[in-house]
């Protein structure tokens, strides 16, 4: 392949965009980032009845913070546009008139309700309609009705389509790279509409035009669309092109593996399917988006690039300018890939003990500032490098530290009950005057002078150390306990000692 391969990544604005579709811009942002191509963003805004504001702008960012920036789109310049397909209205009919010129296509006159009433009849019958060589000579279009007719109907105005003549009984052979060839019958296709009544041209004509006219050579898209391209290669052949190369994407299945992922899934099994949150018109249709849920763009993209392609190495992680280096649009696979949330988290696990100490303190100063506190950063780093170990979610930082910032609100009451001694009351209180005579307030040096507290009280490290934790934070989780009290500081560190005895004092009594 040379450096003029072209893609596109061609969403409909109907709302935000599904985890799938970013898979389908990764791989073609892959595939033409590693020979030098362009990655084109298309909009394909034909239908006017499923539009939804607000949904370009959502794509546009969405792509952007994965880092697949387009090379050309509407808001990327580039010489092929304008990139939104309602823009281009005024290109499209000609070429399906060229098809009727040559006998590939026709008028169709039928009215909607004369269709729905033909439908439900057969609907009645148990029977589908499909309007194709079977039964186009039943219904009214040019094929049927005299030529003057024809010219009377098209000079008085009335609403026509134009339908694709599909071949009476053909075998239509596509090459594709994921699928290898796939054979369509033609007699099983049916006449698909070009251009509407309202002058607008469907999905099929403008997306092949538009491939046409943007000179895309690989077209990667998801598995649904492999049907359509039988009549997308026919067109091709029809106004004398050359068809692109190819490649139907396998099917993003549900984590238990049974049927394809839905945009209702992220709900109802309780994680985003998103890039980004979405609010739609209705509680239903607005989704949490993974950025919002703490996960790293770039763990989410690499765990895409693993949803049905792999490298065939024992390697995992992967930077965007490894995948690049290593994608190889022969080794996707064919049988759909299950979500599995679990290997989503080890990434962006992976990822968070990955970055650097300074760029964590920029992803979590945010959500401290959110919450009302804005620490220095000489804090933040020796924070964050206590936790970055032991979250996998930039929001646990808050969640497992919110006790370097508020009080405790919540105690391991049954680790107390278990542990805390009344008697012990007053070895505690020496503990007090202990810790009050740190000094320097050091991890090290508080590890010296407790240890030798235990062993001059003749108690146990286990005796002790669950006490102060859960004094200080609540629980006995969490990063080294003399780490966590140097961060601390004595201030804190004595007065929630102080007042934990008390409220352990309480739950035994
Ligand atoms: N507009 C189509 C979609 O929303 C594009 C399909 C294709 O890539 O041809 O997925």
């Amino acid at each position: 392949m040379d450096n003029t391969i072209r893609l596109r990544f061609a969403p409909s604005p109907t709302g935000a965009l599904h985890i799938g579709g970013i898979r389908t811009a990764l791989y073609n942002y892959l595939l033409a980032k590693k020979y030098g191509g362009t990655f084109i963003l298309r909009i394909e805004d034909t239908d006017q009845t499923r539009y939804v504001p607000g949904a370009e702008e959502y794509i546009m960012e969405a792509l952007e913070w994965c880092g697949l920036t387009p090379t050309e789109g509407t808001k990327y310049g580039g010489e092929h546009g304008p990139y939104r397909q309602s823009e281009r209205k005024h290109l499209y009919k000609q070429y399906a008139d060229q098809m009727v010129a040559s006998g590939n296509a026709y008028y169709a006159f039928d009215t909607q309700e004369e269709l729905s009433e033909i439908r439900k009849a057969l609907e009645a019958q148990k029977e589908t309609f499909i309007y194709n060589a079977q039964t186009r000579d039943q219904m009214r279009n040019s094929l049927t009705v005299s030529e003057d007719e024809v010219q009377k109907i098209l000079d008085s105005g009335a609403a026509y389509t134009i339908r694709l003549k599909m071949p009476d009984d053909e075998d239509v052979i596509i090459d594709d790279i994921v699928r290898g060839r796939v054979v369509f019958k033609t007699k099983e296709l049916d006449d698909k509409v070009l251009l509407k009544a309202d002058g607008m041209p469907t999905y099929h004509l403008a997306n092949i035009v538009d491939d046409h006219l943007m000179e895309i050579t690989h077209v990667i898209r998801g598995e649904e669309w492999l049907p359509s391209t039988a009549h997308h290669v026919l067109m091709y052949r029809f106004l004398g092109w050359d068809a692109p190369t190819y490649a139907h994407l396998p099917l993003i299945l549900k984590p238990s593996g049974n049927g394809k992922l839905s945009k209702r899934d992220g709900r109802k099994f309780g994680f985003p399917v998103f890039p980004l949150s979405w609010k739609g018109a209705t509680e239903e249709d607005s989704f949490e988006g993974f950025r919002e849920a703490g996960y790293d763009s770039k763990a989410l993209i690499n765990f895409l690039a693993f949803l049905g392609w792999n490298p065939g190495t024992e390697q995992e992680i992967f930077s965007m300018d490894e995948l690049i280096e290593a994608f190889d649009i022969n080794r996707i696979t064919k049988s759909g890939a299950r979500f599995d949330l679990d290997k989503l988290k080890w990434f962006n696990q992976q990822y968070l003990h990955q970055t650097p100490l300074e760029e964590l303190v920029e992803k979590v100063k945010p959500i401290l500032v959110e919450k009302g506190y804005s620490p220095n950063d000489a804090f933040l780093e020796k924070f964050c490098s206590l936790y970055k170990e032991r979250v996998s979610f930039l929001p646990d930082f808050w969640t497992q530290g919110y006790y370097f910032f508020e009080e405790v609100t919540v105690f391991d009451e049954k680790t107390i009950r278990k542990k805390w001694k009344l008697e012990n009351r007053t070895k505690f209180e020496t503990l007090l005057e202990v810790v009050q005579n740190v000094v320097p307030f050091s991890a090290a040096l508080l590890e010296e002078k407790i240890k030798a507290f235990i062993a001059d009280e003749e108690l146990s490290f286990g005796a002790v150390l669950p006490i102060i934790r859960i004094a200080v934070s609540g629980t006995t989780k969490g990063p080294s306990v003399f780490d966590m009290l140097e961060l601390l500081g004595k201030e804190k560190v004595v007065e929630r000692l102080s007042r934990g005895y008390d409220l352990f004092d309480q739950l035994k009594a």
